[in-house]
């Protein structure tokens, strides 16, 4: 599930998805310099990484989606299950946003780029 060929090796590694083995990013996950810091194109197959202008304002639906639920879940984990103050639930979301961001922010254009590109075998041996 997680190998090389499969769009969630992709998306969690920061690959290209084309041929897996490319960085999507300058720096790395964790790295809060350079966040949307991309290579014109992929080093190993020369996929470009800008297929047209504005092609990662999709990323941004990506983004909503998943951080909206997760909000929700936080949100109703804490307040409803563990009798926490809203304060108190919004405090933990702003420290949680403040660490993932990044990360967020590279994991929904990595998940729109592997629905828009697929994975081509030729390119990874
Ligand atoms: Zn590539």
């Amino acid at each position: 599930m997680f190998k090389k060929g499969s769009k969630l090796y992709s998306i969690l590694h920061l690959k290209c998805p084309r041929c897996h083995k490319g960085d999507l990013f300058h720096t790395g996950t964790w790295s809060f310099q350079d966040i949307a810091g991309m290579p014109d194109y992929c080093p190993n197959c020369k996929q470009n990484y800008m297929p047209e202008p504005g092609f990662y304002y999709g990323a941004m639906f990506v983004s909503y989606v998943f951080w909206g639920f997760f909000c929700i879940i936080l949100g109703g984990t804490t307040i409803i299950g563990l009798g926490w103050t809203v304060n108190q639930a919004m405090l933990l979301l702003v420290f949680i946003s403040a660490i993932f961001f990044v990360w967020l922010f590279r994991i929904s254009r990595a998940i729109w780029f592997n629905l828009m590109v697929g994975y081509d075998k030729k390119w990874n041996d």
